[in-house]
């Protein structure tokens, strides 16, 4: 399992901040640290390496992408995303977290606008499990809770999703899609929300479980050339099937 996690790594370079305080070295070691513990190759990259890091190899090499980005989204080159999305519909898998609701290749895979409501005051939220028998519910009870998050709520501009894994409900009242598939292409994408950056979310244990299950499930079976349609002249029926 080849797993290509991509951070945005803005907010913890910021000095005395709370984001640098939590993740000293960016949200995406903490997740190559526990992805590495349950034995799947990882490379981590950030918006400002070289295309992003998201390189024709690194995509090659990756069965699945984990995005995390926030404050700048609009800093993704657009040719970056288009070559991510052919990757994608070639089954690249892509598991998007929290503020990736608001990413340009989440966006631009779903097709619609991604639009929540959020307040940020440190509310309590309890996923339920609302799919116990999907495989990126495995291992987990009932519900997971987290007691200090950033609160997000519905409506969540999304199409319908494939298979709903997860809703969340937050101590203010508002309820959220929290864990959702879809599929597009031969590539299949997982949203999950918690990750906000002055949370130590990524540290929680029932989380870690759910994104090394994501990553698993997003796994698909890569093609190594884009889809295309061919013009069939003559029918199997008409030449006879080679024996
Ligand atoms: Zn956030």
């Amino acid at each position: 399992m080849n797993v290509l996690i991509w951070n945005e790594f803005r907010h913890e370079k910021r000095a005395n901040s709370k984001p640098k305080e939590i993740y000293p070295d960016g949200i995406h070691t903490v997740i190559a640290g526990f992805l590495e513990k349950n034995g799947m190759e990882v490379r981590t990259v950030t918006l400002d390496d070289f295309e992003h890091g998201c390189s024709v190899e690194n995509l090659e090499w990756a069965d699945v992408l984990i995005w995390w980005g926030h404050m700048a989204h609009g800093e993704v080159q657009n040719e970056i995303v288009e070559r991510i999305h052919k990757y994608i519909l070639r089954g690249l898998g892509l598991v998007a977290l929290h503020s990736a609701h608001f990413a340009k290749i989440f966006i631009k895979t779903l097709g619609t606008g991604c639009t929540l409501s959020w307040r940020e005051a440190g509310e309590k939220e309890r996923l339920w499990n609302v799919n116990p028998s999907h495989p990126i519910s495995q291992g987990l009870g009932s519900y997971i809770e987290l007691q200090n998050t950033e609160m997000y709520g519905e409506p969540f501009d999304i199409p319908e999703p494939d298979e709903l894994v997860f809703i969340s409900w937050f101590e203010g009242g508002e309820v959220f899609r929290s864990g959702a598939c879809w599929r597009r292409g031969r590539g299949k994408i997982f949203y999950f929300r918690p990750g906000h950056e002055t949370y130590p979310i990524y540290y929680d244990l029932n989380v870690q479980k759910v994104i090394s299950n994501g990553v698993h499930w997003a796994k698909s079976f890569k093609s190594d050339s884009d889809a295309s349609c061919p013009n069939i002249p003559e029918s199997i029926e008409t030449i006879g099937v080679d024996k």
